[in-house]
């Protein structure tokens, strides 16, 4: 079975959007994954078909509630109750490139995305929610959200790229960022491709990108650089923590 996304959302036509176009869109067309749109609308049950109601306590904007968002989540897991459920929120856990990869390598995703001041609070506990944020800034609406999640696995899926692209020298891969690429011309505006990577030594080459790459980390991501320290001093049989604090 293909890789399944199915999108929870009140703008269903935001999708595929960019997912049609390049690798992702081809794949798409090819069979490697599938998506579908739920309008989260279709499963109001007032006359006005509302899907959001005033923050409790007061306060700005509207809050998307937790019956229409259930009745939606429900639709979606009866059609595919083995893909884990997803809530695109700035209150989630950091999406990173290990969870990416062990959702790639599942049955697909159904993926909630929230707008207005976001979901009610009861849906991620009273139907097993996963809340996943991309990044400390907010967005409009859940549905880029969803997309960059989506992109992220639709890459790591088998024949969707070429080998090399999703091999473990990729950025966050190791634990690291990826070291700096170039190529020709080897002289543009009088900078020059580093001689390590024209000298043809391999060994020299790798140890040239092992140690780049580690010293860019060490200096544009020290919290990358902390995590990966930290890992290599810890016994391999010592506890994880699953969080990321110490
Ligand atoms: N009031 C909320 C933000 C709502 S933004 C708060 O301060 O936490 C509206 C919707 O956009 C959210 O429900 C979520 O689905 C999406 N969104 C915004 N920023 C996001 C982020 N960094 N990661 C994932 N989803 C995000």
């Amino acid at each position: 079975m293909p890789f399944a996304a199915t999108v929870l959302t009140l703008y269903p036509e935001m999708f595929p959007g960019p997912l049609g176009a390049s690798l992702a869109g081809r794949a798409l067309r090819e069979g490697a994954w599938s998506l579908d749109t739920v309008q989260i609308r279709d499963f109001a049950t007032d006359r006005h078909r509302s899907v959001d109601d005033t923050p409790a306590g007061g306060g700005a904007g509207m809050v998307l509630r937790a019956d229409v968002l259930a009745a939606a989540v429900d639709h979606a897991r009866e059609r595919q109750p083995d893909a884990p459920v997803l809530a695109m929120t700035p209150r989630g856990r950091p999406l990173d490139q290990a969870r990416v990869r062990s959702l790639a390598e599942g049955p697909g995703v159904t993926v909630l995305c929230g707008r207005f001041e976001g979901f009610d609070e009861r849906i991620f506990e009273g139907r097993q929610v996963e809340q996943v944020s991309i990044g400390d800034y907010i967005l409009s609406g859940g549905e880029m959200a969803a997309l960059v999640l989506l992109d992220a696995c639709i890459r790591l899926l088998p024949g969707v790229m070429g080998a090399a692209s999703s091999g473990m020298d990729e950025s966050f891969e190791t634990g690291l960022l990826e070291y700096p690429q170039y190529t020709r011309p080897v002289d543009w505006e009088g900078r020059t491709i580093p001689e390590v990577l024209r000298s043809g030594d391999h060994a020299r080459i790798e140890a040239w990108r092992r140690a780049s790459a580690e010293s860019d980390t060490r200096l544009r991501r020290p919290d990358l650089w902390e995590r990966h320290e930290g890992a290599r001093a810890r016994p391999p049989s010592g506890a994880r923590h699953e969080n990321g604090t110490k």
